[in-house]
């Protein structure tokens, strides 16, 4: 209840203030931000027309990064993956509610105004150099890019989107339960990010944000391929590789996840605790002195690929459908 008043008061706002609002801040923005071309309002007006109603308070700033936000996942995603509603706006405590929060049932991103990272590019970019690396050790977030905040909770929206696409929106639910401890395993040696350890959901925004943010230019263009970001095809894409490798291993666990596939998420998962099993047993088998387990771990798995038969199984049944 608390949640849909406060919807409908920002929409009200917007209403009546957008107007107001827009001459205010184009006045300030010409002698303190020139760095940001449109007004926080002109950019509400420039969202609204791809669907999407914002309310950034008159802060140019997360405008611009939620704009940029937009355009990166429109062309990567589609419209159909943007969010409905993205607000700037006090949500409490942000070390108990973080930076920012999607809501599915809203299809909404708040960006948290209680904590003053947001205030300019500097200074969220520091907060998110807070999150540096520890040599050897996943960060608590996959980039440190100062968009990150954003495009993680829009990575929230598309795959929202996507598994309500494949009919499994039932799923999300399933998706705030604890990561498998195998899966888990394969995220620390990819060193994805603590916070992907968290829930599913955590995993997929992560996997996205780290996809996206590593191969965002000087001006925040992803230059990147798009089939590196296409999950739904992300496993075939790789199946000429080697792939009883890990990595191949978390594609299709990240396939099933993007889709919302319960089932066969849970496969792959039990698939990879075997995976695991046989390369510790390899390792513990082998005479070479390997200072720890990941190590050995690429070339284990070239000397199992039988482990990997399952696949080739699947990959037939889907060819055959063809
Ligand atoms: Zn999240």
């Amino acid at each position: 209840m608390k949640i849909n008043h406060c919807t409908n008061q920002l929409f009200n706002n917007y209403n009546i203030y957008s107007t107001k609002q827009n001459n205010n801040i184009r006045k300030n923005n010409r002698h303190t931000s020139p760095t940001f071309k449109a007004s926080a309002s002109e950019i509400e007006r420039m969202l609204a027309r791809k669907g999407i109603t914002c309310d950034f308070g008159g802060n140019s700033f997360v405008a611009d990064c939620v704009k940029r936000t937009v355009d990166v996942f429109e062309s990567l995603f589609g419209r159909s993956s943007l969010p409905r509603e993205v607000n700037y706006k006090y949500i409490g405590n942000p070390a108990e509610e973080g930076l920012a929060q999607y809501w599915a049932y809203y299809d909404r991103v708040d960006i948290n105004a209680a904590d003053s990272c947001f205030n300019n590019k500097q200074a969220l970019q520091n907060a998110m150099y807070k999150h540096k690396k520890v040599l050897g050790m996943p960060t608590w977030l996959s980039s440190s890019h100062y968009l990150h905040p954003v495009i993680h909770e829009f990575g929230h929206g598309a795959h929202f989107h996507n598994i309500e696409k494949n009919n499994n929106e039932y799923a999300w639910d399933w998706m705030s339960n604890k990561i498998h401890n195998a899966v888990g395993q394969l995220i620390t040696k990819f060193k994805l990010s603590k916070y992907a350890n968290y829930n599913l959901k955590e995993f997929m925004a992560e996997r996205i944000s780290k996809d996206i943010c590593t191969k965002l230019n000087y001006n925040d263009k992803y230059t990147g391929y798009q089939k590196d970001v296409d999950y739904s095809h992300i496993f075939s894409n790789k199946w000429n590789c080697r792939y009883s490798t890990p990595q191949a291993y978390l594609d299709y666990y990240t396939q099933q996840i993007w889709n919302g596939d319960m089932d066969e998420a849970e496969n792959a998962a039990g698939r990879i605790d075997v995976f695991l099993k046989e390369i510790e047993r390899e390792s513990y088998k082998s005479t070479r002195k390997q200072s720890n387990f990941w190590g050995i771990i690429d070339e284990v798995a070239g000397m199992i690929t039988g482990q990997a038969k399952w696949l080739d199984k699947i990959n037939r049944a889907n060819k055959n459908k063809l």
